[in-house]
């Protein structure tokens, strides 16, 4: 091992998954677009996660930019509606969700302009949606016609609101703390209740092969955790819950497509059931 590589991993800090020291610095981002970010991959368990976290008030100015959730930019909603990826993956995502469980009440956090929970009410759920945007917001009561709350899971939970199902697309890699993240959606559910996640999948067909040069930890500027299927199933498990499903979906290029059934596809779901609180 390079003597660099020795100092670097002495000087690294515990991965938050595992709980193993010294993870190794992978990149350095100080220009990336909305926060100097530094990631870091754990050695132990793969996890990979930006480390220091930029603030909880700097997240909440990101978010609150008009512009973030007006993407793609300029597109109506019907439009959006229209758009056959935004469609197939609501529809795929929907029919995996009733091979697990019964028509219910859904929330959809993280639920953008509604696109979702407008497709699930298609279908004979009674979904309602969360967010963080005021923009977002507004956008998808005028979408859905549906109950949109804001993102703040915790006071949801103590409005008394219960699920049936959790949804929560491609939002755990932009939480601060996933811990967190998951106790605030098993608080809404009860026990035999589902969580269903996605997120961009570390063990991807290009990150298998580029390993730290996976184009995951460019991408998205504003992601703060990277998980694999067993980096997140450990997540999930922790805050309470059992695995159900796990999938991938989308691979690009389409000849390689038949490895998304193998575990490669570039977005991770994970369906996962409440379990029951443990006595005392
Ligand atoms: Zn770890």
């Amino acid at each position: 091992v390079p003597v660099d590589d020795q100092s670097a991993a002495l000087r690294g800090p515990a991965c938050p998954e595992c709980g193993r020291a010294g993870a190794r610095r992978i990149h350095d981002q100080p220009q990336a677009r909305y926060f100097p970010r530094v990631i870091w991959h754990c050695t132990g368990c793969g996890f990979a996660f930006v480390h220091p976290p930029p603030a909880p008030e700097r997240l909440r100015e990101l978010y609150a930019l008009p512009g973030y959730f007006d993407r793609p930019a300029g597109v109506s909603a019907s439009e959006l509606l229209a758009n056959p990826r935004v469609r197939g993956r609501a529809r795929s995502r929907l029919r995996w969700l009733r091979q697990h469980a019964a028509l219910g009440r859904l929330l959809d956090v993280g639920c953008h302009r509604g696109e979702f929970v407008y497709f699930a009410n298609q279908e004979g759920w009674s979904a309602s949606g969360a967010d963080l945007s005021e923009v977002a917001i507004e956008a998808a009561r005028e979408l859905t016609g549906a109950c949109i709350f804001g993102g703040d899971l915790a006071a949801i939970a103590a409005a008394h609101h219960r699920f049936d199902v959790v949804t929560a697309w491609e939002v755990i890699e932009h939480v601060r703390s996933p811990p967190d993240f998951l106790s605030g959606c098993r608080a809404l559910l009860g026990a035999g209740d589902s969580l269903a996640l996605s997120t961009p999948n570390q063990r991807n067909y290009h990150g298998v092969l580029h390993g730290d040069g996976w184009k995951g930890y460019v991408d998205g500027p504003e992601h703060l955790h990277f998980f694999n299927a067993n980096t997140l199933a450990t997540a999930v498990r922790r805050a309470g819950f059992d695995i159900v499903s796990v999938r991938t979906r989308r691979i690009a290029p389409v000849w390689l497509r038949p490895l998304q059934y193998l575990g490669f596809g570039s977005e991770l779901e994970m369906l996962a059931r409440a379990k029951a609180p443990r006595p005392g």
